[in-house]
């Protein structure tokens, strides 16, 4: 009955009567360590010195009785396993329930059988054991729940009613609710309310049929924080395969998120200015384009492309150029609406997504939104820099209902809003494809046409505003195109200078106007000086002085009868070598104009620097002179500032009477406009002097 154990247990055998524990030995001794005392005294030390596992006490002994010692064993330490059996005489039963006060396991009546014994030792031995494997499944316990506090993850351990049982460390690390305030409850405290009904449905679908789940799920921090979190639940069986509990392990992915929001915002904005690129731009414009294909609406696509901008950039030291395409997409940015979408697509260009549009006006007004901002000069290096665009528009679904053809159509535009002179818009059609073939063939018939001399010249007098006499006259190129007819130059010098055509076209232009000049004189007709327009790639070339002087000799024209126009953009291209050459210029007895003046972005200190005689107006002021206080007031400044420095000053586009008067008013020197006369071939220039001439002496 009693089976050997690894180990004999160790049981004090206490009694008055040597014949008892005579008994005891006999019965017990082969497979217990036995040992007998006849005094609880002895019992005692012997039980301090060596614990025993179990004790079989005599109740009544002389000195200390059996309830006594049981009382003290239980009071020395980790002495709670231990099993004390009490043996009772018959009319002590009564004192029993002292004796289990006391901390006895069990009791024995008197006279004890060998069987009985035998039994009752069983019963303490199984409840050693008992107590031995439940102290092993607690230690196990302990430590798993140690592992569990200790886990990186958090851990929420539900009953089958999915009351919360238990939380560990990271649990409240990450939720911030403590332990105490998640039991009894069960995990919906939790819920960010992110999470649609269907989605729980799901989850409790995949438990009950799969025994688990796990995915991302958004919870709610007790600080309102809402944050993702991985989670994987799982259940727990029984032996019945009943389901007791259930396991919810989980970890804060916030980081991870941001992180991938980071690579996703890095894959998908531009550094510098913070917009959307253009990948990401085409993802908005997809979506976009199925919106307006379901609720039937229309959008619009804005292309800017900043003109010159690598001009000013070269002009501005390095890092400027960042800095104003910040300075830029901000402006820009103050323009778009909610639900509008601006883009920076590449280098100097922006788009802006116009969405659900009220009208073509719509885009328009933006436009011209955006060149009001424009119009303000931005702050760069303590100087003022101008800055304007060429805006291509489309229109979707008209002008398209993919990205790619949309993008390729509103580039076209872009580039039709270029050609037309910058600063401008233009909306795509279907007319603009075939111009943009025409650009092609365009460019072919430009190099055949320097070759086969298509090109003339005509002339617009100057006139000076004292006396209204024609004065000079400058050389505007124009070219007889055998099928197109007459083209204007500005659809082709913009060509021209693309493809560097402009260089040995620029040079036939002076040699053109100088032997015009020199042919009136021959016939006595007399111009103070004929201009003609340079532009900045001639300019820079590097024979340009060379090209001067050989024409002017080969002509036999007068250098002081001679004036070039530059534009202010090209002398910013390279101030110290425009001051060089300017100056070599001028020792020769040129004269220089600085021509479309205003609309660039000088800054009054460079203007300084230049030698120059002239300053021409831009017609864009002159326009509106009549009308526009703006307009009065620059072109009063711009008088004001060729006053000081002793230029000449010309006044562009003049028009009507009403300009004629008030730039006279205002102390402007020539004026130049189709109120006097249009630019005229060279032989109704001659008939327009001498009728002048004429009216004049008589
Ligand atoms: P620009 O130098 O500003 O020339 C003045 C332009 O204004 C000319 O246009 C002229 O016809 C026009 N214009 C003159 N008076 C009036 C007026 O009262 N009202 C209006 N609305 N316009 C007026 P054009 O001849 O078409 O020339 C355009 C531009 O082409 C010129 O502007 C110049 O930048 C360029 N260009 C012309 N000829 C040459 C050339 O030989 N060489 C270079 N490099 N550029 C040239
Ligand atoms: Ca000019
Ligand atoms: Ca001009």
């Amino acid at each position: 009955m009693i089976h050997d154990t690894d180990r004999k247990l160790r049981i004090l055998a206490v009694d008055d009567d040597p014949v008892a524990l005579l008994l005891y030995s006999r019965v017990l001794g082969d497979f217990l360590e036995l040992e007998t005392h006849e005094t609880a005294e002895s019992a005692l030390e012997s039980f301090k010195a060596k614990p025993a596992d179990i004790l079989l006490l005599d109740w009544l002994l002389p000195g200390m009785d059996g309830l006594e010692l049981a009382a003290r064993i239980r009071n020395l330490p980790d002495t709670n396993d231990v099993q004390i059996l009490v043996v009772t005489g018959r009319d002590e039963s009564d004192s029993l329930e002292q004796a289990l006060h006391a901390g006895a396991n069990d009791y024995l009546e008197k006279p004890v059988s060998p069987q009985q014994l035998m039994v009752r030792l069983e019963i303490a031995k199984r409840n050693l054991e008992l107590r031995e494997s439940k102290k092993e499944s607690e230690r196990k316990g302990a430590l798993m729940l140690r592992v569990f506090d200790n886990s990186m993850h958090g851990i929420l351990i539900t009953d089958r009613n999915n009351k919360i049982i238990y939380t560990n460390r990271a649990f409240s690390r990450i939720t911030g609710f403590e332990s105490d305030e998640a039991l009894g409850q069960t995990p919906a405290f939790l819920s960010s309310g992110f999470h649609s009904e269907a989605f729980y449905k799901q989850l409790w679908e995949s438990i009950s049929n799969h025994g688990g789940w796990k995915g991302e799920i958004w919870n709610k921090r007790k600080n309102g924080e809402i944050y993702p979190e991985w989670l994987e639940i799982s259940t727990v069986v029984n032996e019945d395969r009943e389901l007791t509990h259930f396991i919810a392990h989980f970890s804060d992915i916030s980081q991870k998120k941001q992180n991938e929001e980071q690579l996703r915002y890095l894959a998908s904005y531009d550094t510098l200015t913070g917009l959307p690129n253009r990948s990401h731009f085409l993802e908005i414009l997809d979506r976009s384009l199925v919106r307006a294909g379901e609720d039937r609406s229309k959008g619009a696509i804005l292309f800017l492309d900043l003109d010159r901008f690598q001009v000013i950039n070269d002009t501005l030291s390095h890092g400027s150029g960042d800095l104003l395409l910040r300075l830029v997409s901000e402006r820009l940015r103050g323009l778009i609406g909610p639900t509008d979408t601006l883009s920076r697509t590449g280098g100097d260009e922006f788009a802006i997504l116009l969405e659900s549009l009220s009208g073509v006006d719509q885009p328009i007004q933006m436009v011209e939104a955006v060149m009001t901002e424009f119009a303000k000069p931005f702050h760069i290096e303590g100087q003022e820099v101008y800055v304007s665009a060429s805006t291509g528009i489309c229109i979707f679904p008209d002008d398209g209902n993919d990205s790619d053809t949309l993008l390729r159509n509103v580039d076209m535009a872009m580039y039709r809003a270029k050609e037309t002179g910058r600063n401008t818009y233009h909306f795509y059609s279907p007319e603009i494809n075939t111009r943009a073939f025409e650009h092609l063939a365009l460019e072919a018939s430009l190099r055949r046409a320097i070759e086969k001399d298509e090109f003339l010249l005509h002339f617009q007098p100057l006139i000076a505003s004292e006396d209204e006499m024609p004065v000079a006259a400058e050389a505007l190129i124009r070219w007889q195109h055998p099928e197109l007819g007459m083209v204007s130059p500005a659809r082709f010098i913009p060509m021209a200078e693309e493809t560097g055509l402009i260089v040995p076209m620029g040079a036939m232009v002076l040699r053109k106007a100088c032997e015009a000049f020199m042919d009136l004189k021959s016939r006595d007709v007399n111009l103070d000086y004929i201009s003609v327009n340079v532009s900045a790639r001639q300019f820079f070339q590097e024979e340009f002085l060379g090209m001067i002087d050989s024409t002017l000799e080969a002509t036999g024209m007068a250098p002081r009868n001679l004036e070039l126009e530059l534009t202010e953009s090209a002398f910013l291209q390279d101030v110290e070598r425009t001051v060089e050459l300017l100056d070599l210029l001028r020792q020769r007895g040129l004269h220089i104009a600085i021509d479309d003046f205003g609309t660039g972005f000088s800054s009054l200190s460079y203007l300084k620097r230049f030698p120059l005689d002239t300053l021409k107006i831009d017609q864009s002021f002159v326009k509106d002179i009549h009308r526009n206080k703006d307009d009065m007031a620059i072109v009063r400044a711009i008088i004001a500032l060729a006053t000081v420095m002793k230029l000449r000053i010309v006044a562009e586009g003049v028009e009507t009477e009403e300009h004629a008067q008030i730039l006279k008013r205002e102390g402007c020197n020539i004026l130049q406009g189709y109120l006097f006369s249009r630019p005229l071939p060279k032989d109704e220039l001659e008939a327009f002097l001498n009728a002048r001439r004429q009216q004049n002496t008589v």
